[in-house]
């Protein structure tokens, strides 16, 4: 067997925690480096008794050194709540960090992955979303440090690979849930879950009617998995995302249905710029990767519960 060194930048993080697993089971020695902004110690702390697991607090922002063989660059906060908390901090994490990666990647000639997200289409005119779509993007917006951040490190990535030869992959991953997701991050299958177990007011933004499609972790790990053990040719962008569609009303019902709660709908203000759809053509990555999710929304839901439960 192969033993791969792999650093995973924000892999104290929801999906990098699932990440740092997974490569771990796949007999891989793993570094997870991460500053602690909205990933946490305790994501990976079962992981500290692996011998192959190292755990590296560092800012993505900042040149990091080291000898491995693929990188997979995670480091963003993903929650508009959090990404529009410093949102200088969080460009510069997008843009600096995907520098810093890339630079890496370059001088150890590491393959070098990067986390792009579904964002990049903005408020799409397309639906659903291919990979050549420019996209439908605010540059002066709410949403636009991370938008336009997650733009630029696509566009470092690409000239990266274009004038250096450096071997890279770019993921578009759409909205993604799962256990490890924080019980404050704001996000909204987070929000409504721990919401109803508490019997609390599910809090809509705007009618509802806008739509997103939800993708259990496991299945965009897969993804990542495969994408980075892809031929050297194939880059992406890919899609990975999960193309059964929902209002956001009708996840709000599937939450209260399936905890047996008690709480009632509530509407809130719908922040500015939020996309009023999101689907994702899949037809990429079937092809060229032979991938497609398999956990559906409801399933996907009841182990996501099962964990809040646990924890809450
Ligand atoms: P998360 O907030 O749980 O994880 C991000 C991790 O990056 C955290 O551990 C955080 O502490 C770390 N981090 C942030 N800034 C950093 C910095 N400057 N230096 C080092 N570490 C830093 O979010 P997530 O859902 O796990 O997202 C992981 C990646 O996937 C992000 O790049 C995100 O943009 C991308 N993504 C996620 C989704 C989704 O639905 N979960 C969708 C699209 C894209
Ligand atoms: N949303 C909501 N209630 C919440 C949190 C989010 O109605 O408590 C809505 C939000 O306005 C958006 C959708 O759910 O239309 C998905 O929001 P999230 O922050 O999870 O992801 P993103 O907007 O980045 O896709």
């Amino acid at each position: 067997m192969i033993r791969k060194k792999v650093l995973v930048t924000g892999g104290a993080g929801f999906v990098g925690s699932h990440l740092c697993e997974r490569l771990l089971r796949e007999g891989n020695e793993v570094v997870c480096l991460d500053n602690y902004f909205t990933g946490q110690k305790q994501n990976v702390v079962h992981l500290l008794d692996n011998p192959y697991f190292e755990l590296v607090r560092h800012d993505v922002t900042m040149p990091f050194f080291i000898e491995v063989d693929e990188i997979f660059n995670l480091a963003c906060p993903a929650s508009p709540i959090h990404y529009q908390y410093n949102p200088i901090k969080t460009i510069k994490t997008s843009v600096m960090g995907a520098i810093n990666m890339l630079g890496l990647a370059k001088r150890i000639k590491a393959k070098v992955l990067q986390a792009s997200t579904s964002e990049v289409y903005g408020d799409p005119k397309v639906h659903p979303q291919v990979e050549s779509y420019w996209g439908h993007v605010n540059p002066i917006g709410q949403r636009s440090c991370y938008d336009e951040g997650k733009r630029a490190a696509e566009t470092l990535f690409v000239d990266y690979h274009k004038q250096n030869k450096v071997r890279i992959k770019i993921i578009r991953i759409f909205n993604t849930y799962g256990p490890r997701m924080h019980p404050n991050d704001g996000r909204v299958v987070s929000n409504f879950i721990v919401q109803a177990l508490h019997n609390k007011d599910i809090t809509i933004y705007g009618d509802g009617s806008q739509t997103r499609s939800f993708q259990y972790v496991d299945d965009l790990i897969e993804g990542m998995i495969r994408l980075m053990a892809s031929g050297e040719e194939f880059t992406g962008p890919v899609n990975i995302g999960n193309p059964n569609e929902f209002t956001i009303i009708e996840l709000a019902e599937k939450v209260i249905k399936l905890t047996g709660s008690k709480s009632n709908i509530v509407r809130m203000p719908l922040p500015s710029d939020d996309p009023t759809q999101r689907q994702p053509d899949i037809s990429l990555a079937k092809k060229e990767l032979g991938w497609e999710p398999k956990v559906q929304l409801e399933e996907g839901l009841i182990r996501t519960i099962d964990y809040f439960k646990s924890i809450v």
